[in-house]
């Protein structure tokens, strides 16, 4: 399947459990917020919980709404302020870009996350946003661990708060992609943990934040957390109640290696050899549920939200986006997945409400970027859509270059736009 994936994003829920009045108009929320953290200091939560769901579009809420449970999704819209004309006033809307905005609160000409890689002119070579020669990699010797947000070139809000509290604050980044734990636990971070694939099926981290993985992480990391979830991916309802998605078999979506068709069930352990080994699992909901185990074991191991002293434990769920571009945002894979985040989302604020309590923490959720239809689906109903050829592009730019000043090599590097 061919994909592009353009800017879309307009989503964002905060919610405060039970410190703040329902349901405002979103100026008034504003106000409602910093008036009562300005006059009471002490309504400032014990911990901070940020999400980011990779590609989560908003129509996800309204188009899955009557599949979600009480305690999810449907818990921050109703017990929280949702926030629904929100925009990214920058291009491209991938995801180091997204997670560095939303945590640094201005764009990328400033914060300098201009892509999930670029051509950097000074090093003269194409580079990835997170990866840094200067570290070594914790917990694997694999070089995915050799990663920093030293690219990252103004404060994030966690920043700040270890700032504020002169570093007492605990502040936490985890998910399975570096990049989505690694800007948003910033540069001042106790640590940011990311999902090492292949034959590992861990979670890693770097000499930029620690030197050696806490016990409870390598405890966690030898328990083998992968294997429990190389096993069939099933639909989670009867297959033929998938009403708000397509048909399961179509012509737009990719199957794993070594399966003719992109149907279910999948059969994970037959075919993990062909697709990475664990990595493999980065494209299935359980991708997402590994992240929540994870995030909750740091809440219990790390006492996050336990003293005065604000925390912030940043997670990103970064399956959906995988998933996204394996299945198109139309297909059952994907509302599946969704239907399961719903759930792992309720198992995390319970957890939440157990250790910290109901009203002692802030959750925001909000998405990095968006995805658009499958052009070739679009095409098939009719619609006007297409792709964007870069070749073609490059070689009109070589073409009128040449004529115009007799030189082809003006160009010094033209970069493949590909998004995740
Ligand atoms: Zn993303």
């Amino acid at each position: 399947m061919k994909t592009f994936w353009t800017a879309l994003l307009f989503m964002t829920l905060l919610v405060s459990c039970g410190t703040l009045s329902r349901k405002q108009e979103t100026s008034t929320v504003k106000t409602s917020i910093n008036q009562e953290h300005y006059i009471n200091n002490a309504a400032r939560p014990k911990l901070v919980v940020g999400i980011v769901v990779d590609q989560m579009r908003y129509d996800y809420l309204t188009r899955f709404y009557s599949r979600y449970g009480d305690g999810g999704f449907k818990r921050l819209m109703n017990d929280g302020f949702n926030l629904t004309n929100n925009h990214y006033n920058f291009v491209p809307t991938y995801t180091a870009p997204g997670h560095a905005s939303i945590y640094t609160g201005t764009s990328p000409m400033n914060n300098g996350i201009i892509g999930n890689n670029w051509f950097d002119k000074f090093e003269n070579k194409s580079i990835y946003n997170a990866s840094d020669d200067t570290v070594e990699p914790v917990g694997t010797i694999n070089a995915e661990g050799k990663m920093s947000p030293r690219r990252l070139l103004t404060t994030t809000v966690t920043d700040e708060l270890e700032l504020h509290t002169q570093g007492r604050s605990k502040v936490i980044g985890i998910s399975i992609k570096d990049r989505g734990a690694i800007l948003p636990a910033g540069h001042a971070a106790d640590a940011a943990y990311w999902y090492r694939g292949g034959d590992e099926g861990t979670f890693i981290s770097s000499t930029f934040y620690i030197n050696e993985l806490p016990q409870w992480v390598s405890d966690y990391n030898a328990s083998n957390p992968s294997q429990s979830y190389m096993k069939e991916w099933n639909t989670l309802y009867p297959l033929n109640t998938y009403t708000a998605s397509g048909t399961d078999l179509n012509d737009f979506e990719k199957a794993p290696r070594g399966k003719e068709t992109a149907t279910f069930p999948y059969d994970l352990p037959a075919l993990q050899d062909k697709n990475g080994g664990y990595s493999l699992l980065k494209a299935t909901p359980y991708g997402n549920s590994l992240v929540a185990d994870f995030a909750i074991a740091a809440l219990k191991n790390e006492q996050m939200g336990m003293d005065a002293i604000p925390d912030f434990l940043a997670i990103s769920f970064s399956s959906t986006d995988y998933v996204g571009h394996q299945y198109g945002v139309n297909a059952v894979e994907l509302e599946d997945t969704y239907l399961r985040l719903d759930l792992e989302l309720e198992r995390l604020l319970n957890a939440l409400d157990h250790q910290v309590g109901d009203g002692n923490y802030t959750v925001f959720l909000t998405a990095d970027h968006g995805a658009v239809n499958n052009p070739a689906y679009l095409q098939s109903q009719g619609i006007a859509a297409g792709y964007f050829e870069n070749d073609a592009l490059e070689q009109y730019l070589k073409e009128q270059l040449k004529i115009k000043y007799s030189n082809e090599k003006i160009i010094k590097k033209s970069l493949i736009v590909k998004s995740s």
